[in-house]
């Protein structure tokens, strides 16, 4: 057995040893779920374990976030692992908080025991001795771009710069030190295989929109009232009327929910609000949908004589899966669940989704594989995992063994693809166009208010 396969069989033996306290860990997390931005105790879980493993961590990165370090015996590039914390609104879900209704939806949660996983197979002490360069243990907080109008708050209380964990870690200079970034996020096929690699996703923008007509009695006096309910129903129904102008290889998605309807069945609604998305391939395609989406809205308004107030946030960017990362990821998988539990998609593959991966992916090498575990469907109320070995253990084990695959020999496997990447954007530019993204914009036709 060569150097690399030696330490490889340590790690792998380092996950095996801790199988039940790190699948614990991700049911605490099931158990517990958080919105993102709010994950308080799935936090103050991770910043124990890491203790536990006398990992130094920052905490209360981006509100919530932590960040650990390990250090390898000999100087090199720096490895970022992530874990996302948040769960989602998903009221229905049989893991679902009772009270704020949040549920590990997307199966955040193993990530946690994904993290943690990796980080005992290389904090041990063997492995860690033949790395040359660091690892950072990333837990990032609200990936899911949900409640905008929590974060537009905290934006305005300035305690977030930009709407998503992976965006505020990366302008809190979080980053600056990583050269390259891993993760891993469950997903449900029986078909697809146990690991599924490669595929890009789509970018998008966030609305928060806010609709104020003028309040008056339902019965006696509609006449006074300014409907702003009736203002956000003929602007959605105007948005409908676009679709036929979509073009399929954009892939795009323009999508939304009302958060306010009214507060009185025998009031004129004045207050209506809508939180809404586009998503799409391309920048141009976003730009020129939401710019079609701020155009139907404004119809609304007009057609009442209401007002319509449009923030539109900075979403994700397309993730770009770096290949040669993705192939290391991909033969360690190989090892773990034999070649044909191995998908790997075309680099163009774009199902409709996003992930805040995609930003990070335009400034620094960067992968976003898939692992199997889970049944159901993604954000229903029927997303469950039902295998967590392949969940947690594998992903955790394929992780350790790339990361030694990047660190190890004297870290020729990462200076490779550190050399070949030629990233989009530097942080700096990156953070110049998700700023210029963010407008807010008033469209008032009430007359006489
Ligand atoms: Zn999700
Ligand atoms: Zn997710």
């Amino acid at each position: 057995m060569d150097n690399i396969e030696r330490l490889k069989a340590m790690a792998q033996r380092a996950v095996d040893s801790r199988r039940e306290w790190l699948i614990s860990a991700s049911t605490t997390v099931l158990n517990r779920p958080e919105s993102g931005f709010r994950e308080v105790e799935t936090s103050r879980l991770v910043s124990d374990r890491f203790s536990e493993l006398r990992i130094p961590h920052q905490k209360g990165i981006a509100i919530t976030g932590l960040k650990g370090r390990l250090e390898g015996t000999y100087p090199g590039p720096t490895v970022a692992i992530l874990c996302e914390l948040d769960a989602l609104p998903a009221p229905g879900h049989p893991h679902a908080d009772p009270d704020t209704g949040v549920a590990h939806a997307c199966g955040h949660h193993t990530q946690v025991g994904v993290l943690l996983g990796a980080a005992v197979a290389l904090t041990n002490s063997d492995v860690l001795c033949e790395l040359s360069g660091n690892i950072v243990l990333m837990a990032v907080p609200a990936e899911e771009f949900v409640n905008i109008e929590d974060r537009w708050n905290l934006y305005q209380e300035g305690k977030i710069g930009l709407f998503s964990g992976k965006q505020e870690f990366i302008r809190l200079g979080a980053f600056d030190d990583s050269d390259i970034a891993i993760m891993s996020h469950t997903f449900a096929s029986s078909s697809d295989g146990k690991f599924a690699l490669g595929g890009t996703s789509n970018a998008h923008v966030g609305k928060y929109v806010r609709f104020e007509g003028k309040a008056s009695h339902a019965g006696s006096a509609p006449h006074y009232g300014v409907n702003a309910l009736q203002a956000a129903m003929v602007g959605l129904n105007a948005l409908n009327s676009q679709r036929e102008t979509l073009r399929e290889q954009d892939v795009i998605r323009m999508h939304g929910i009302l958060i306010a309807g009214g507060t009185s069945v025998n009031a004129v609604p004045d207050d209506v609000r809508y939180e809404g998305r586009v998503r799409a391939r391309t920048f141009e395609a976003i730009q020129e949908t939401s710019e079609k989406m701020d155009r139907c809205l404004r119809a609304g308004a007009l057609a009442l004589g209401a007002a319509v107030r449009i923030v539109t946030v900075p979403g994700y960017m397309p993730i770009i899966n770096n290949p040669l990362l993705m192939e290391t990821f991909k033969q360690n998988a190989i090892q773990l669940v034999r070649e044909n539990g191995v998908v790997h998609y075309s680099d163009v593959r774009n199902e409709g989704g996003s992930t805040d991966m995609g930003d990070l992916s335009q400034i620094i090498p960067s992968i976003h594989p898939y692992t199997g575990g889970a049944t159901g469907t993604g954000h229903g109320n029927d997303y469950l995992i039902m295998d967590y070995d392949q969940a947690v253990i594998k992903p955790a084990k394929a992780i350790a063994m790339s990361v030694i695959d990047l660190l190890s020999e004297g870290a020729a496997g990462a200076t490779e693809i550190i050399t070949n990447n030629s990233p989009p954007m530097t942080k700096e530019t990156y953070l110049a166009f998700q700023q210029g993204r963010l407008t807010d914009h008033l469209y008032d036709c009430r007359t006489g208010i």
